[in-house]
């Protein structure tokens, strides 16, 4: 209903996330299903959107709204808001469409002020409650409404603790929050110029306001952007009857995960503080105890949870990230959603779903984000090294990462900028270190739980994280901290290690991890889904087996230059590049012919039965010859030295006038790719040569071998006419001269415009096409690929010019377009053509999903990133059919 702003719990459902956002429909989900749900009601996103259109104002159709579901929530709870006999407390809380946890503002006990605060204490029978209460809504409205500095309100805390002579909060009577309530008001009216305001109804409606406002704060701009999360969605706000976990020791709050987020196993995993309000146990200011406390305290409570979780998890079937509080004895829920998780843990909480009867297969396949999956091939601390373990904390994301020591977000952001891999220590993190946490390589806290902000956020972004490390004594102003004796200052090297807490001195090796096998399960099932084949781009035999291990198909890119940087071979490749007649070329070429031999046979023997796409030589040969500014810098010392050797002078000198006359205004559109092997045509010839020497051998000693010769940078169909010939004519030599016979095709990478809009002339000549789309992104923007990145480009994804980085996600709009042509054109000519990709876009997902609407055969990417596209493939297999759909319009 297009006027319909403001939802009470009991009249939504789960099925409304983007109008009541996450938290919103979770919670009519869970009042429907009768669980222990405080009442309350949702504001919707649409109304947060709309407060934009009317400029940041509440219209009166909303306040209207809100003061009617007010009106039903206090018939509901027999109490009255404002009302000093009665006081209704509220929270509220943001709740986006999509999970933001921590990024947006909350005020709890809203509706206190000077007359219900001694209403709630004699309520209560609590004074020192109702005032504990009174003070941290007066503190976090200043902090979140009145823009009042956090620091202010601790400061006076630390003061009359000290004055007192406590160390703990819990400690401070009910005269001495009352003397804090006092301050915070005179702190309030030198802020603002106002006193803090005593109208509930205007304290609801700022606070509605300013969590609206939270949508649009930094830190939760750069989540978005972060995670893709687009900025029209809006936020629900959520308000909700109090309850009280700060009533006494029956009292408490919590957090709790139906498995174990780190590791994925079945159990229940969370801390509980008891006589506590919610934000204590986010905000990592007292550290709890496990969940276990309750279940000691309160049995009977422990119980009714364990079986709302049960509940919960079965009927959102994914594991649960919970909140509740105890109020003297009584059990609420406060929230339940999705919880965050490392990719171990999501790898194995979906395959047991299944097994448990949960999940589907391919639920479970689309429950994994390809992403995860690749982290989990990170590496690990090697567990043989000599550990010089400074302090240990709780393990609280794991993965290793070295790095120097920071102490702040902005720090740590400018660092890495520079360059250097940073871990961002602190003694605890708030939503404000977000862009710290993103820059640094992990995260390092003295203070907080396993659910503290910092756990949380580094274990989403799949990054190494150590918290609670009591042990740190920081000192933020020195920008050091020591542990016992040891001090460690801002720039020196560390290892944190998120499996096991520790936190380690210097550099540490790290290892290959070890798969578990809900991973290979996870991915056979994503093999028997999907319909794209997974191959790698490999360059040694090495790469190759990894690839293999992995489950690569095949081999999309061997790129042969890489085999020509070997130290031991570049001055062979000089003398090749620096002949001055084809006799001195084919010479130097006789003395690589052997070289590249050994390179195929080993590559084609580790893929035994598989393809293995082999790509003839494409860059400009200038790049194995040195450096043209640097060779001018010797000979000019050469020429000015009166000692220097005349023959060494001539030498270089001449090397000079080879590596000018070489030189090129732009070399990745110069002579380079099939321009090479057209130009001097006795390089190609040598490498397909060597390619079929090696797979006759491999032959005669009975190994399948598959070879695939592929032509880079091909626009015009005579290029490719000429060197298929070429590739023919010298396997058939080689073939003849050897008694063998090898099955092989001869093929083209697609990476120049041109080729792509002639598809149909070059699949004449061509048995596949594999799309080069790093090229072909760089030639349809006209982006330099080795220096857009560091020039223009961040400002265009920064300014929203550009979407995406196009160099990492594949434009599906353009360079995507002359794909699609590409493969519709190619086949229309050779119906069975096969085309795949082997371009960095390859082995990322949302690219692969690409690949597999467009009728691709196969993604090609690097070795590590197989498994991701493995899954991705079979996502994609899952969420659109079979594919080609863009272009049965074409065929
Ligand atoms: C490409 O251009 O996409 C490609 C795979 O080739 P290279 O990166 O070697 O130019
Ligand atoms: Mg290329």
């Amino acid at each position: 209903m297009a006027d319909k702003w403001v939802y009470l719990f009991e009249e939504g459902h789960g099925g409304m996330r983007d109008l009541l956002g996450g938290k919103g429909a979770n919670l009519a989900e869970m009042t429907k299903a009768a669980l222990p749900v405080p009442p309350g009601f949702t504001v919707t996103t649409e109304a947060c959107n709309r407060y934009y259109q009317e400029g940041r104002t509440l219209f009166d159709a909303l306040k209207a709204q809100i003061e009617e579901a007010l009106g039903k929530l206090e018939e509901k709870t027999g109490k009255r808001f404002g009302d000093p006999n009665h006081p209704l407390l509220v929270s509220v809380r943001s709740g986006a469409p999509v999970s933001m946890p921590g990024m947006m503002d909350t005020i709890l006990n809203l509706g206190l002020n000077d007359a219900t605060v001694e209403g709630l204490a004699r309520l209560t029978n609590d004074a020192r409650f109702a005032y504990d209460c009174y003070r941290r809504f007066i503190q976090m409205f200043g902090d979140v409404v009145l823009g009042v500095p956090h620091y202010l309100f601790e400061q006076v805390i630390d003061d009359v603790k000290a004055q007192r002579g406590v160390r703990h909060d819990p400690e401070l009577g009910a005269d001495d929050w009352r003397a804090v309530i006092a301050r915070y008001k005179a702190i309030v009216q030198r802020h603002t110029g106002q006193p803090f305001p005593q109208d509930v109804k205007a304290q609801l409606f700022a606070a509605v306001r300013a969590v609206f406002d939270s949508w649009n704060n930094q830190r939760a701009i750069v989540y978005r952007k972060l995670h893709n999360i687009p900025d029209h969605l809006g936020t629900a706000v959520n308000v909700q009857m109090m309850v009280f976990g700060n009533m006494g020791n029956d009292s408490g709050t919590g957090v709790a995960f139906t498995r174990d987020p780190n590791t994925g196993e079945k159990r229940l995993y969370g801390e509980y503080l008891t006589n506590a309000q919610g934000e204590d146990v986010v905000a990592g200011i007292r550290t709890p105890q496990p969940i276990e406390t309750l279940r000691e305290a309160m049995p009977a409570v422990y119980e009714q949870f364990v079986a709302i979780c049960e509940r919960l998890e079965r009927h959102y079937k994914d594991m649960q990230d919970i909140e509740f509080t105890v109020e003297r004895g009584t059990l609420y829920i406060l929230q339940t959603r999705s919880g965050k998780r490392t990719a171990q843990a999501a790898v194995k909480i979906a395959v047991d779903l299944v097994k448990e009867g949960i999940l589907t297969r391919e639920e479970a396949l689309l429950r994994v984000d390809p992403d995860q999956l690749h982290q989990l091939l990170h590496r690990r601390i090697d567990p043989s090294a000599p550990r010089d373990v400074l302090a240990k904390g709780l393990p609280a994301s794991p993965g290793a990462a070295t790095g120097r020591v920071v102490f702040d977000a902005d720090e740590a952001e400018a660092w890495a900028k520079r360059g250097e891999r940073v871990i961002l220590v602190r003694p605890e993190t708030t939503p404000e270190d977000i862009h710290g946490i993103v820059a640094a390589q992990g995260v390092l806290t003295s203070r907080g739980g396993m659910t503290s902000h910092a756990a949380v956020v580094a274990r989403g972004m799949g990054k190494p994280c150590v918290c609670g490390c009591e042990a740190l004594k920081i000192d933020l102003r020195a920008r050091m901290f020591a542990v016992g004796e040891r001090v460690v200052r801002e720039g020196e090297v560390i290892t944190i290690d998120g499996a096991t807490g520790e936190v380690l001195a210097g550099e540490v090796p790290l290892v290959d991890p070890v798969l578990s096998p809900e991973f290979h399960e996870l991915l056979a099932w994503a093999d028997a889904v999907r319909r794209l084949a997974v191959r790698a781009n490999a360059d040694t035999p090495d790469d190759a087996a990894k690839a293999r291990a992995f489950g690569a198909e095949g081999i999309g890119l061997c790129r042969t230059e890489h085999m020509f940087m070997a130290p031991d071979r570049v001055p062979v490749v000089q003398e090749m590049i620096l002949a001055e007649t084809r006799e001195e070329r084919e010479a130097a070429l006789q003395k690589l012919l052997p070289m590249q031999q050994g390179d195929f046979y080993g590559i084609l023997k580790a893929m035994e039965g598989l393809p293995v796409t082999i790509r003839l030589l494409d860059p400009p040969l200038h790049e194995f010859l040195p450096n043209l500014e640097e060779l001018l810098v010797e000979v000019t010392k050469l020429r000015g030295d009166p000692q220097a050797d005349p023959e060494r002078l001539a030498e270089k000198e001449a090397l000079l006038a080879k590596v000018r006359k070489l030189h090129e205004f732009n070399p990745m559109l110069g002579h380079r790719g099939c321009r090479l092997g057209l130009v001097f045509p006795e390089i190609y010839e040598m490498q397909v040569e060597a390619i079929f020497r090696a797979a006759a051998q491999l032959v005669r000693e009975g190994v399948d071998v598959r070879p695939e010769v592929m032509i880079p940078l091909v626009g015009h169909v005579n290029e490719l006419a000429r060197l298929r010939k070429l590739v023919d004519e010298v396997a058939q030599r080689v073939m003849a001269e050897t008694g063998t016979s090898v099955a092989y095709t001869v093929g083209t990478m697609i990476e120049v415009p041109r080729a792509a809009l002639t598809a149909d002339e070059i699949a004449r000549e061509a048995d596949f096409f594999s799309f080069g789309t790093n090229d072909l992104t760089q030639m349809t923007f006209a982006f330099s690929r080795d220096d857009a990145e560091g020039k223009f480009l961040p400002h265009y994804l920064e300014s929203g010019i550009l979407p995406d980085n196009p160099f990492i996600t594949l434009d599906e709009r353009g360079v995507g377009k002359l794909i699609a042509m590409g493969v519709a054109e190619g086949r229309k000519t050779r119906p069975n053509l096969k085309a795949g990709i082997c371009g960095e876009h390859g082995g990322e997902k949302r690219s692969i999903d690409f690949c597999h609407r467009v009728g691709l055969d196969y993604v090609s990417c690097s070795p590590y990133r197989v498994p991701l596209a493995r899954l991705a493939a079979a996502q994609a297999q899952l969420r659109h059919g079979s594919g080609f759909d863009n272009l049965s319009e074409n065929r």
